[in-house]
């Protein structure tokens, strides 16, 4: 009987087989000013699908908001491409921009950023006026259904500053729906909010990605980025590999972007024998394989599916070679940090020895790290 290890976290991958709604293509941006060179965004290649809720999170600094900004076109990349329906939109100039972005995306800011001189209906409004859509009668009719939507009705005639942090917040998010673009692009909408109110404002988000709209939310809350269809760690300018955060959410990001860099994609189409100085680093991606314990008949094989680990500490831990077979039909896939560097990453990442063996605590569920479960053990 093979062990059983508790059930990995595994992240949410989009399959790139189908053809995306928004392409980002090795987007570099450098800001220059008198100071220097910043570079906030280095290569990030992302692609969005129709129909999606994603979550890009990431400190403060990490250039959240500068991705969002290449999306909307509010800002131009360095170097790189983003593809919206086929359009690469940093090719247009600016007047087929804005038209194209106002009947395309909707955009929703955490200061709201209503026109203060407007009511909460003519801030609706206005966005339709722009692009022509509908006509008067359409306009008023389309922006008192939408502000009803938002739990606003009622509130059509006040001016921003008459209305909470939350109402303005809803009443943008309506106002960004004027023009029923396919696209929401929402930075940190609920950075400015109480806990309830954010919740509230999610809660429209999710209504509207169920309706169809495609969407994407910038923000620092973990705990509503895990309720999205799929989240984006951005760290230092650069996406962070989703395995690598699902398996060891405890590493500072620093040393995620590190693995992300160094981890090298591996096929395990045959066994292979392993000690404590060859193992590394394996983080499994698809398929299931086998681990046992070599030439010890003590020893029960664990079955290590996509999101498990291994690591030569454990493996050092039972002190024995271990032989890692690709189970069932094809080959096993996994991302691989060889022995020399592992050893390496050890010596000068000091935590990092301590949040494998968190890690490798949850994944086996005992308080002794230690894949091979011993067979002399109930
Ligand atoms: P986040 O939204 O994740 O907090 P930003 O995308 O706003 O981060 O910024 C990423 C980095 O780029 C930061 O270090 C920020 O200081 C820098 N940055 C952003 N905008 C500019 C600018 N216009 N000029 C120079 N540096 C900038
Ligand atoms: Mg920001």
């Amino acid at each position: 009987m093979p062990g059983t290890l508790n059930m990995p976290v595994v992240p949410q991958i989009r399959d790139c087989g189908e053809a995306p709604l928004i392409e980002m293509r090795s987007i570099v941006k450098t800001f220059k000013n008198a100071a220097g060179e910043f570079t906030a965004l280095r290569g990030v290649t992302a692609c969005f699908y129709e129909g999606e809720f994603v979550s890009i999170v990431g400190k403060s600094g990490s250039g959240k908001s500068t991705l969002a900004n290449m999306i909307t076109g509010i800002d131009h990349p360095t170097s790189g491409q983003v593809l919206i329906g086929g359009v690469d939109i940093h090719k247009m100039n600016e007047s087929d921009m804005s038209l194209w972005r106002g009947r395309n995306l909707g955009i929703v800011f955490q200061f709201f950023q209503l026109m203060p001189t407007l009511t909460l209906l003519e801030n609706v409004i206005l966005p339709m006026y722009l692009t022509g859509y509908l006509d008067a009668a359409g306009r008023e009719k389309r922006a008192r259904e939408l502000l009803a939507l938002v739990g606003l009705a009622g509130f059509e005639d006040k001016l921003p500053a008459a209305v909470s942090g939350g109402q303005q917040q809803c009443a943008a998010i309506a106002r960004a729906l004027a023009n029923d673009p396919p696209i929401l692009i929402a930075d940190e909408p609920t950075g400015n909010l109480d806990s309830r109110t954010a919740d509230d404002v999610f809660a429209i988000f999710s209504g509207l990605m169920e309706a169809g709209k495609t969407i994407l939310m910038v923000t620092h809350d973990a705990g509503l980025a895990r309720r999205t269809s799929r989240t984006l760690l951005l760290s230092d300018g650069e996406l962070i590999n989703p395995w690598v955060a699902a398996c060891f959410p405890e590493l500072p990001h620093s040393q995620m972007l590190w693995l992300s860099h160094h981890l090298q994609e591996r096929s395990l189409d045959e066994p292979r024998r392993l000690d404590g100085s060859t193992c590394g680093l394996w983080l499994f991606t698809g398929g299931t394989v086998q681990a046992h314990l070599n030439g010890t008949s003590q020893a029960r094989p664990v079955t290590l599916q996509p999101g498990h680990f291994l690591s030569a500490l454990e493996l050092q831990a039972a002190g024995a070679q271990l032989i890692l077979s690709p189970n069932g039909d094809g080959p096993a896939s996994a991302l691989h940090l060889d022995g020399d560097a592992f050893r390496k990453w050890l010596q000068e990442a000091p935590d990092a020895r301590r949040t494998l063996q968190q890690a490798a605590r949850r994944q086996y569920g005992g308080e002794q790290a230690g894949i091979l479960q011993r067979g002399d053990q109930p």
